[in-house]
């Protein structure tokens, strides 16, 4: 996409001028009035605004949806049916498509195969009401990369969100593991050893994270915006005791231990070498 665009900046032409602007920054020239008149345009910003399109036909769903991420930072087109959305999704240029299954005119599944065959990849999240295994199978064999049930919380659909985007288009790995523990992001599926556990939205969501950097000591301030969204805030023991219970779940019944925490710093997710 061009980064312009994505910013808002439909009428400037681009231009990088050495010299001209801070490292990260590129000039951007106006082709509207005052014709010619050049500004710096922080590149790293530009880069961070991406475009979701919703599909919804419940307008409550649909408005809260829209002013929920576009507060968060995006830049949100709505679509109240399937025709209109597949529409915009073909034509739009999107950074991720957030996707109801029932639809008037034209469902999901549709929508999604049409936009698959078409040759874009950009990730789509798939809401329903219903959690059924054959739906949840379906919609990834259509090539949905993430799946919601409603009712969910907006907290759990923006950290959703902000992980296939930062997946991007590029196909990742749909396992992440450490020994023996296997994370299934698509079917959102734990397992060590084989055995599977079962773990809330946030046990997974922090397992993910520790997974995906894995080796690094997290700080609790860095698990606190990435897991729940918020800042941190020293009173509160969320994070101590989210990880207490992911803890008890992936590793007091096997060996060896991979959670660890550093103190005073954080904690770490980490495979020993020899095992
Ligand atoms: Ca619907």
């Amino acid at each position: 996409m061009n980064v312009l665009e994505t910013a808002g900046l439909r009428n400037v032409a681009a231009r990088k001028v050495s010299g001209g602007c801070r490292a990260n920054y590129i000039q951007v020239i106006s082709v509207e009035a005052p014709l010619g008149e050049a500004k710096c345009v922080a590149r790293i910003e530009m880069r961070a605004i991406m475009k979701i399109l919703i599909v919804e036909d419940e307008p409550k769903t649909g408005d809260y949806l829209q002013q929920g991420l576009a507060e968060a930072g995006f830049v949100v087109d709505l679509a109240r049916d399937g025709l209109d959305g597949l529409h915009l999704a073909l034509n739009g240029d999107y950074d991720l498509i957030v996707l109801d299954v029932m639809l008037p005119s034209l469902d999901g599944w549709g929508v999604l195969r049409t936009v698959r065959r078409s040759g874009r990849e950009m990730p789509v999240l798939f809401l329903t009401a219903r959690d059924q295994v054959e739906d949840r199978v379906r919609g990834l064999e259509l090539g949905a990369d993430d799946y919601l049930v409603k009712p969910f919380a907006f907290s759990e659909l923006l950290a959703r969100v902000r992980t296939l985007l930062r997946r991007g288009k590029s196909k990742e790995p749909e396992v992440l593991s450490a020994g023996d523990l296997e994370l299934d992001l698509l079917r959102r599926r734990v397992t060590r050893a084989g055995v599977k556990i079962d773990l809330t939205a946030k046990e997974f969501s922090l397992l993910e994270l520790l997974l995906r950097r894995q080796g690094e000591v997290l700080p609790r301030s860095l698990i606190a915006s990435q897991v729940w969204d918020m800042n941190f805030d020293s009173d509160t023991n969320v994070i101590e005791v989210a990880v207490r219970r992911l803890r008890a779940k992936v590793d007091e019944p096997f060996e060896p231990k991979l959670i660890r925490t550093v103190r005073g710093m954080g904690y770490v997710l980490e495979a020993p070498v020899a095992q």
